[in-house]
């Protein structure tokens, strides 16, 4: 290994061998040797398709949030509500950890990944490096196994369920909406954060970031000082 190039160096997060980077042709990946996890994708070439899915994603996310997707049927009185709705509904029957559970696989974690990922994406497609960069591409990989699609489907699948018994479920919009979000979340999420830290590292310079984590010497971070 040559130190004085820390640059073209990536550890293996499973099990922290180190190797030479190489830049890949597109849609190739590579694999660590020893263990066989996934070390890195070819990049760039996918950065404008997920920029368009995760606002596309967005928008689906705000129709199906705002629409109702239950009806509920308190004495008699009939009234239609969103999953938030339907969340407090949960909680108002005495179902509190399924509403915490639920809202945060269904709705907070969603949402911070998807407004991060603009957050990050968006300025990179210009050419420049958003404060923050790095805390917010590292709190990116820590909610992403609770923003996993499955997690997603099932935090709305335990709503509809438990909310059979109080409620029926219109099958409009918001539903719809829901369908079409999970595929869409499908595509965002096989997007490698980590692909990210390279375009970023290929734009040179990074000011305040760059300082602000300089005292913090994560493998990423080392790959990153260009
Ligand atoms: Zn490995």
């Amino acid at each position: 290994m040559n130190a004085n190039e820390p640059d073209d160096l990536i550890a293996c997060h499973e099990c922290d061998a180190l190797f030479h980077k190489r830049v890949l042709p597109q849609r190739t990946s590579a694999k660590c040797p020893r263990c066989g996890s996934l070390l890195y994708r070819s990049i760039s070439s996918n950065l404008d398709k997920i920029c368009a899915m995760t606002l596309a994603a967005l928008v689906t996310f705000v129709i199906a949030q705002g629409f109702p997707i239950v009806e509920l049927d308190a004495n008699g009185l009939t009234s239609q509500t969103t999953l938030i709705g339907a969340i407090v509904a949960l909680w108002n029957e005495q179902m509190e950890i399924m509403a915490v559970l639920v809202f945060c696989s269904t709705i907070l974690f969603p949402l911070c990944e998807l407004l991060a990922l603009l957050y990050v994406l968006i300025p990179l497609r210009s050419g420049h490096v958003p404060p923050g960069f790095n805390a917010l591409l590292r709190g990116i990989q820590f909610v992403r196994p609770w923003g996993m699609i499955e997690v997603f489907m099932l935090g709305v699948l335990v709503t509809l369920v438990k909310m059979v018994s109080i409620a029926r479920v219109i099958p409009e919009a918001a539903l719809f909406a829901f369908g079409a979000l999970t595929l869409m979340f499908a595509v965002v999420v096989s997007f490698d954060p980590r692909a990210l830290w390279d375009i970023a590292s290929g734009l040179g310079p990074r000011g305040e970031t760059k300082q602000a984590n300089g005292s913090e010497r994560t493998t990423s971070e080392a790959r990153q000082k260009s």
